[in-house]
């Protein structure tokens, strides 16, 4: 077992007891808690303890269950319908060219408002015996470029497992991209070896969307792991889940994007939080996340400023949102506003100016010449004059 693997199983927090010795009984309600853990799989890796600072802090709603996630009003347990675009076991296939590899069925730790919960947590649920069958799908789909490697977390597997992974997607041609969707420079910083970072590189081109929702989870062990992707060549981008009670705040967002960037990751997406069963506490409105863009938009760089979406439910995919800064747009100007708030005017191009007679008749010149030939053999009538052709 590498120093990883065991750092997960002996450190890690799984159940009411390990936590209210670690917070204090006098400061968890633990029978009110009591039902959430006895109906949800639960883990918090030392990484991500540390980083709670009290009880009910942003750290903490992410990861310590509670009795909302027994209450589902509009959630929906497979809330993108992501089975539905399964043709094989572990593969959605929803976008033209691309395509998600669910290889690992575990988390170092467990996200509260996790789209996948019907699936993560529990090995049953990914069966690692149906790589076959995705891999076979993969190599015949000639139009998928880019796989996207997710779960669960991808660098739960072992160095081996991901090598074995890699090495059968390089070998389909048509495959240019992997992307791994991994949350564990968050988690388990330590995950990210030197072995890794020099296996990785045989295998390039390899992205990372990371998952950070809170300035908090950058901590220096979280910003080392980083730079060794970095160095390895991975290149790094951040999706980040708009979040009641974590990350609602433009302030926070915009920590969160700066420091993002200072650890060299690009901010991609801020998601909505999905409609999915046992998350709904989470959600915020719409409104919250456009509010959220206006006041990153134009105030901070646009390497800052990732892109606001929804991903429909149902399966729809990934809808970029942007607040209203276009007023009125007409054939003659463009009004909008800019990110202060003030109005701006844009003048259309002008349309092409109307063609002359001449420039008209010259263009039909070439039929009443050939006309004009045919007329001359008696085949067609003599062509009309200009002036009458102009149509004047
Ligand atoms: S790391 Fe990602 S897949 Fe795992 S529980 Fe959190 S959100 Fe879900």
């Amino acid at each position: 077992m590498s120093d990883w693997q065991k750092t997960l199983k002996d450190e890690s927090i799984a159940s009411l007891d390990r936590l209210a010795e670690k917070f204090g009984r006098d400061v968890i309600d633990v029978e009110a808690l009591r039902p959430a853990f006895e109906n949800f799989q639960m883990r918090i890796t030392p990484a991500a303890l540390d980083q709670i600072k009290e009880v009910g802090d942003p750290m903490w709603n992410q990861y310590v269950p509670t009795v909302d996630e027994l209450d589902v009003v509009d959630g929906v347990i497979d809330s993108l319908d992501e089975d539905g675009d399964s043709p094989v076991p572990n593969i959605t296939h929803r976008y033209p060219d691309r395509a998600l590899f669910l290889v690992s069925p575990v988390c170092a730790s467990y996200c509260r408002f996790c789209t996948r919960r019907r699936k993560v947590g529990d090995p049953e649920k990914i069966s690692l015996k149906e790589y076959e069958s995705a891999f076979q799908y993969l190599a015949e789909h000639t139009e998928i470029r880019d796989v996207i490697l997710s779960g669960g977390d991808p660098m739960m597997l072992s160095d081996s497992r991901l090598e074995y992974i890699f090495q059968r997607l390089r070998a389909i041609p048509h495959i240019e991209i992997i992307r791994l969707g991994s949350r564990i420079t968050s988690h388990l910083p330590e995950r990210v070896t030197p072995e890794f970072c020099e296996m990785v590189q045989k295998y390039h081109p390899i992205f990372m969307n990371t998952h950070f929702n809170h300035p908090s989870e950058l901590t220096p062990a979280s910003v080392a792991a980083l730079d060794r992707l970095s160095r390895a060549g991975v290149s790094l981008g951040c999706q980040t889940v708009l979040l009641k009670g974590v990350n609602d705040d433009a302030k926070v967002m915009m920590k969160l994007m700066h420091e993002l960037l200072k650890a060299r990751v690009r901010p991609y997406y801020i998601y909505m939080a999905d409609q999915v069963a046992g998350g709904e506490h989470f959600r915020t409105t719409v409104q919250k996340g456009l509010e959220i863009m206006q006041q990153l938009r134009g105030w901070t760089s646009g390497l800052a400023v990732p892109q606001f979406v929804i991903d429909a439910p149902g399966g729809g995919g990934k809808v970029p949102l942007l607040p209203e800064y276009l007023e009125e747009i007409t054939d003659d100007e463009v009004i909008f506003r800019n990110y202060e708030g003030k109005r701006f005017v844009y003048k259309q191009p002008r349309p092409a100016a109307p063609k002359t007679p001449a420039e008209i008749a010259a263009e039909k010149d070439v039929v009443p010449i050939r006309r004009k030939k045919k007329a001359k053999e008696g085949k067609v009538a003599a062509p009309r004059t200009r002036r009458r052709a102009s149509g004047e």
